[in-house]
């Protein structure tokens, strides 16, 4: 993998040899340490600015919002 290599909404800046992750500049402007395996099946195309404004990160993780209602009741 190269500098300047793209994936999505990052490219390459530099490999980061310590921790075998990749430093990328994403289109936002911002910067993010991706792992090499999630650029390059596609997991991570951008450093998160592209989730922005859905529903939040966690939110996969909690019960549906059915299921905690009727939990309620
Ligand atoms: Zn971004």
């Amino acid at each position: 993998m190269d500098a300047g290599q793209r994936f999505g909404r990052l490219v390459v800046i530099k490999e980061s040899v310590e921790t075998g992750k990749f430093v990328c500049a994403c289109d936002c402007g911002g910067q993010v340490t991706v792992v090499k395996g999630h650029l390059k099946s596609g997991n991570t195309k951008s450093c998160g600015c592209f989730r922005r404004g859905r529903a939040s990160r966690d939110s996969r993780k909690k019960p549906p919002k059915w299921y905690t209602e009727s939990m309620r009741k």
